[in-house]
């Protein structure tokens, strides 16, 4: 095979294809008028498993330079995140909280820093790292951050004036990361002896349950398992000691993640003999992946055929990242889904990369009288269906495109 493949977690050149998705126009680049040529750089897109750490990935990276260029999304423009992050500040006081000392938590990928206000108001002693221009507009507010993309070399810059932390927060950030190794490389250096790491994670046990594979996309580099993660984490001498499960972004796993020679004794082997028994780190297990994926293409593009040839319009709710992989997928354009209504004031007035349909406001969006909506951001459902219903009084119905797609009241 002349193409180039390297691992993420392992460096292994040996791989297996499980879902090729063609070239695909960056999720995030929304063009201001279809003249503007921002979308045009498509790149390939597809979903491959490393035949000697089991890690799911992208095949193909993308510059990094590109993928950050169009940065439009922030935590806290989702209500969700908020009762989540109450929910988890809560949680992990509870855990690892003490009123004599307060225990000092740094948060990899901080963002804007709106989780870190909530372990802080918990009574954690907090400190955010992230690479974007958010990390500044968190100092700003008096919410210790810095700017940087985690890895060996901050973590040896902080260690010059902090000790190490008792609790280390890492939400989303694994799957994003183009320096796997460099980054838990970085966390198992910081982590104090008895420290926990805690990941919050998308479980690809969903990708394939749900059929999420919108969920795939340049910026997403890796999808893991608690089999895959076990190995990820050996490597570096450290141990999964609880896992648990949240409601977040279609399913995640909540990982502690302590040093191997903890006191606290490992906690996955019933995980890692569940995901053995229906085979989720083999290449069998993926096997019926790509077709159940363009099975739902097919079914998809029938539906909103059908729903047009009949007369109805259709619109869309949710300019997600993982909207943009479907639409450009499944090739739906303005013909079929008129327009896609976004809360995020950023997106709105501009075109879904590749496939062009416009993105408006939620006002707007209802101003068209549409009979149907097709739900984009899957994963803020019960939101959606929510706020157009009572704020906004719409009618008509709701289309949930997976695991395959269907009309909803
Ligand atoms: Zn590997």
């Amino acid at each position: 095979m002349a193409d180039s493949f390297k691992c993420l977690a392992c460096n292994s050149n040996k791989y297996h294809m499980v879902l090729d998705m063609g070239e695909v126009p960056l999720a995030n680049a929304f063009v201001q008028n279809s003249e503007d040529t921002a979308d045009q750089n498509r790149e390939p897109l597809s979903l491959v498993m490393c035949l000697e750490c089991d890690l799911l990935q992208i095949k193909d990276e993308v510059d990094r330079t590109k993928l950050f260029s169009n940065y439009l999304w922030m935590t806290s423009t989702s209500s969700g995140a908020k009762t989540h992050a109450e929910n988890l500040s809560e949680h992990l006081w509870k855990r690892f909280g003490n009123n004599e000392k307060k225990p000092f938590l740094v948060e990899v990928a901080s963002n804007d820093g709106f989780f870190l206000e909530h372990y802080r108001d918990a009574g954690f002693d907090i400190l955010g790292v992230d690479p974007s221009n958010f990390a500044e507009e968190a100092n700003a507010r008096g919410l210790p951050s810095i700017r940087d993309f985690f890895g060996v070399d901050v973590v040896n810059k902080i260690l010059e004036t902090r000790e190490k932390p008792e609790v280390m927060v890492a939400r989303n950030v694994l799957g994003h990361s183009s320096e796997l190794q460099d980054l838990v490389a970085g966390m198992q250096k910081l982590l104090s002896a008895e420290g926990t790491l805690v990941l919050e994670l998308p479980y690809a046990y969903m990708l394939r349950a749900e059929l999420q594979y919108d969920t795939i996309f340049h910026e997403h580099l890796s999808y893991l398992t608690v089999g895959s993660l076990h190995n990820l984490f050996k490597r570096y001498q450290l141990k999964i000691t609880n896992v648990d499960f949240v409601h977040m972004n279609g399913g995640s796993l909540i990982c502690e993640v302590m040093h191997e020679n903890s006191k606290v004794a490992s906690n996955d082997q019933a995980m890692l003999a569940f995901e053995k028994f229906i085979g989720l780190n083999t290449v069998n297990g993926w096997e019926n992946f790509a077709k159940d994926v363009n099975k739902q293409r097919k079914d998809l593009v029938a539906l909103l055929t059908d729903l047009k040839n009949k007369g109805h319009k259709v619109v869309s709710y949710g300019a997600a990242a993982k909207f943009m992989t479907m639409l450009n997928y499944c090739d739906i354009g303005p013909d079929l889904v008129a327009a896609c209504g976004d809360a995020n004031t950023r997106k709105q007035g501009l075109l879904c990369p590749g496939v062009h349909i416009p993105v408006v406001s939620p006002k707007e969006l209802i101003d068209m009288s549409p009979d149907f909506i097709l739900i984009g951001a899957w994963n803020f459902k019960d939101e959606i269906i929510s706020v157009m219903r009572n704020k906004y009084n719409f009618k008509g119905e709701f289309i949930m495109p997976l695991p395959y797609p269907e009309i909803i009241d």
